[in-house]
């Protein structure tokens, strides 16, 4: 039997509950709105942005807006794919929402590889699988040329995942550290860390936070990291009237570091995996990660710094060779 009792890991402040939100789309005014809500709380998360909408005449605002928190694709043009059966629909017209026919896809007159497809809630963007590609590879571009190279982890399917099996693999082979798949989904884990970065999604939504705010607030501690992900649109707290959640969702997370964990989505997924490398014997916890961990020994708290052993007998830190 160890000598030594050591926890399971937590989160920096000793807590086991995360707290993010995945928003998309770029709205800048809406997500001024929205930042300006969380913001005093001190919450985190991550914004999605499409780079086509990045201007050289709105670089400076769109730095400033999203200073503190992280950036990631949502592919520029927000495309939906299109499947190679659906060429036969294409019409060489030129398109005019009113009188287009919804059965018919139509090419953009600027934009090659772009078409307009009518999905149920009215026309949208649309790109077969080599194009769609260079529009996420677009998207990224711009995102890292504004924010910073290696800045851009993740990359957020409009309209959800799409059916293209070559699509996801190639965006994949991009080397984005995590997918999202998004769509409505609620918990059914108990706030499970996502098993799988290339398709996990959001586990509340804008239009029913409070409960749900609610009901993570009060979950017990397992043991095991926890994760509560808003995703939304920013203009869905304008539609369904209820920035005020959007403020219950703040007051109740935010400024309590020792409670709650905020932080974008990258920081706590890296930090999950950063946790799974830790070796753990009988005389000492091994952290090879570049993030520091926190963990218990013997009911006493520890910050297993980056790259550092600590020896459970003189409850020390030793810096390893690397
Ligand atoms: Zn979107």
């Amino acid at each position: 039997m160890s000598k030594h009792e050591v926890s399971k890991p937590y989160f920096p402040g000793f807590t086991r509950k995360s707290v993010t939100f995945s928003i998309d789309d770029g709205n800048l005014v809406l997500d001024r709105k929205f930042i300006s809500i969380v913001a005093p709380y001190g919450i985190k998360g991550t914004f999605n942005l499409c780079g086509n909408n990045m201007t050289t005449e709105n670089r400076e605002e769109v730095i400033a807006l999203y200073r503190g928190f992280e950036v990631s694709n949502h592919c520029a043009y927000h495309p939906y794919c299109l499947e190679e059966e659906m060429r036969e629909r294409i019409v060489e017209e030129p398109f005019v929402e009113e009188n287009a026919d919804p059965d018919k896809i139509y090419p953009y007159a600027k934009i090659p590889g772009l078409y307009h497809i009518h999905l149920p809630k009215g026309w949208r963007n649309a790109a077969f699988v080599d194009d769609y590609l260079r529009f996420a590879e677009e998207g990224q571009r711009t995102l890292e040329n504004v924010f910073g190279v290696g800045n851009i982890q993740g990359f957020e399917w409009p309209f959800g995942k799409q059916k293209s099996v070559e699509c996801y693999e190639r965006l994949i082979a991009m080397g984005f550290v995590y997918i999202r798949i998004g769509g409505n989904v609620l918990d059914t884990t108990g706030y499970a860390i996502p098993e799988d970065w290339y398709n996990w999604t959001f586990n509340a939504t804008g239009f029913a936070i409070r409960g749900q705010v609610e009901t993570y607030a009060n979950y017990p501690d397992d043991g095991e990291l926890k994760f509560f992900c808003i995703g939304a649109h920013s203009i869905d707290f304008l539609h369904n009237n209820n920035f005020s959640d959007l403020e219950f969702f703040a007051q109740t997370f935010g400024n309590k570091p020792d409670l709650y964990y905020c932080a974008g989505i990258y920081d706590i997924f890296t930090y999950c995996n950063a946790t799974k490398a830790l070796v753990i014997t009988d005389n000492f916890i091994e952290n090879p990660s570049d993030r520091d961990i926190y963990i218990k020994v013997d009911g006493e708290k520890f910050i297993v710094r980056s790259h550092t052993k600590l020896d459970l007998e003189t409850k020390t830190l030793v810096f390893l060779n690397i």
